[in-house]
This record gives C-alpha cells, structure tokens and sequence, in this order.
C-alpha cells in the first residue's frame, strides 16, 4: 500500500562549515577543485542520512552541491556574463548585483545531472530534484540581449527542458520548479509564466512540481511580508490558471503564514506539498502545530494528495535548528496519519 501523506522537504539544507560557511547565503566554498567535488558528495551523503534519520520520504539533495538555487544553474549557461554585473531590484524587493545577459542562452553540458546520478545511487527511495522556475531566473539577471522578459523566460524553459529530461533519465522521481517569483508578477504569470513552465516540463513522464513561497527567512523577505496585510491572498490570482496547467504537484508556504487556507480549494485536483514548517525562525515547531496546519489543509486537499514539507528552503538555519524541525515535521504527520488510518 502506498504511504500515507510522504514527507518532502521544499529544497536546501544547512550546508556542513566545512564545506562553505553556515547560516549565510551565496556562502563560498572552503574547498577546490577535486576537494570540492569530494566534499560536495560529502556534504550531499550527509543530508541523505540527516533526513532518512528523520524520517523523510521523499529525499532532496538539500541543494548541497550548489552555492544558490538560481545563480548556480545560470553559471552552467553561456550568454551570460557574471563579470559584466548590475544592480536591480529582485522581486520588486531588494537589490542585488546580478549577472548580464549578453548573447543568446545555452546549456552547453549538464548542470546537476552527476549530482542526481549521485544521489541516484546512494537510496533507493523516491528523490526530488529542484531547479530554478524561468521567471525566477528571469528576474535574477540584467537583459542586455532579447530585451524582453518574456523572450528570455521562453529561452530558459527550453534549457531547463534539457536539463529536466537528462535528470529523469539519471532517475529523479520528481523534478520541482522554484518559482517564488510567481508570488509576485501575477500579470505575466497568466500571460505567460505558467506557460513558460509547462515548456519546461514538456514531455517528462516524472512526475512535477512548482515550488512557490514567500523566500527564505532573510530580512528583506520579512520585512516585505509585514506589508503584505492581515491576508496573504497572492496565491488567489495565479491558482485558476496553475490548476489547468499540466504541473502535478504545487509546493506552497502555508505554516504561520497569512495565507488563507481555503485558497487551496483553487487548485483541487493538484498534488499539494503543504509548508508546515516555518523557516523564518528558530523556533522548534510542535508536532501538535505540524498537525493542525495538516489537518486545516486536509479541508481542501484530498489526503492521497497531500504531502507534508516545508515552507521553503533552510539553508540559512543552523545544522541543529534544521535537524529539529525535520524530526517535528515527521512526529506532526505521524499525528495525521494515526488520525486518517483510525
Ligand atoms: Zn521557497
């Protein structure tokens, strides 16, 4: 029989202080060269046993091989130019020196394919990989070249295609897109992000995903969330449109967030990866706190549907935080799961 609600984690984990320093993000590596690729695996090994120990179902690389989610895939590509950097707003809510795009966009060799042969051959239980979502790497880079969002996102779900379909041949179980840039261009996510996506995912028989969040728990991600209001209801005016999409499963931030829950409702049909952990903070979420924002989902997500994880990323949290709050996650599905096998 199939398990009952599988436990996912969204994507990153602490990387070992080692291998690059904690609690930072875009944190460079300590080590080289063949050190590095060592290391990286390393590292990689360790996050496999830190959530098997924990009880996680579905096991993700924890991004140990990669310094970010968007800027290590676009390192991989030519076209653009990291030397060559400007400033602008990423998500309309910070600035950051970011890389020029200054001739057309290739993937000229796969980016994370070893890496999830890798870790391919180190478990036999489903894994998910992450990659960045087009319109979040859209938005991570000044356009020199096409001049157009919308061009460069359609160039990019091309190169991800390659890339997705080379990790489902390496065995990747399901491949997730992390787009928290869909929480905030609504426009162009129905004109056509979602779109883009779906180039993306083009003929993958894996299964997959859409991860979308309010960002990790940096400054600049909490301080725009107090000015977001009493209700979060972003996820309202792109749900419509995600749940006609061919996109499987869709990854939200729902645990002490804003975020009404019956906006779920929206997406009925869709595989739900419900947030239940909060990575804004260190406190140690309760199973019986797991197991409420569970059971409020479980209202509008059919339980076959409904994977427990967390709100996103934690890599900026220590190793202890991070290992605390994979065990919560697990004793608060098991609560739900007693309760749905009783
Ligand atoms: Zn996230």
């Amino acid at each position: 029989m199939k398990k009952l609600l599988p436990i996912s984690i969204a994507g990153s984990l602490p990387k070992p202080s080692w291998l690059a320093q904690p609690e930072t993000l875009w944190s460079p590596w300590k080590l080289h060269d063949e050190e590095l690729v060592e290391g990286k695996q390393d590292a990689l090994r360790l996050a496999l046993q830190d959530q098997q120990h924990a009880g996680i179902d579905i096991i993700s690389d924890g991004e140990q091989t990669r310094q970010h989610f968007v800027t290590t895939f676009i390192e991989h590509l030519s076209g653009v130019d990291f030397e060559n950097r400007k400033t602008v707003k990423i998500r309309d809510r910070y600035d950051a020196s970011v890389p020029t795009v200054v001739d057309a966009v290739a993937r000229k060799k796969p980016v994370f394919v070893n890496d999830a042969r890798f870790l391919r051959q180190q478990t036999q239980q489903p894994i998910k990989w992450a990659l960045p979502g087009p319109m979040t790497m859209i938005d991570t880079l000044y356009d020199n070249h096409y001049k157009s969002r919308e061009k460069l996102a359609w160039e990019f779900a091309k190169i991800l295609n390659q890339e997705a379909k080379e990790l489902e041949a390496a065995g990747v179980d399901i491949i997730q897109f992390d787009e928290p840039a869909f929480n905030v261009f609504f426009d162009e996510v129905n004109d056509w992000g979602i779109a883009a996506l779906e180039q993306a995912i083009d003929g993958l028989k894996c299964q997959t995903a859409v991860h979308i969040c309010y960002g990790y728990g940096i400054k600049a991600n909490t301080d725009w969330k107090k000015t977001l209001g009493a209700e979060w209801r972003q996820y309202e005016a792109i749900f419509p449109k995600l749940q006609s999409s061919n996109i499987d499963m869709i990854s939200l931030e729902c645990h002490n967030s804003r975020v009404p829950m019956d906006l779920i409702e929206l997406i009925r049909g869709k595989k739900v990866m419900v947030g239940s952990i909060d990575v804004a903070t260190n406190a140690i979420e309760t199973p019986e706190e797991i197991a409420n924002t569970l059971r409020k989902a479980l209202k509008f997500v059919d339980a076959d549907k409904l994977y427990p994880c967390t709100n996103c990323g934690m890599a900026p949290l220590s190793r202890s935080v991070a290992t605390a709050k994979l065990k919560a996650l697990y004793a608060g599905t098991e609560i739900l799961r007693r309760e749905l096998s009783a």
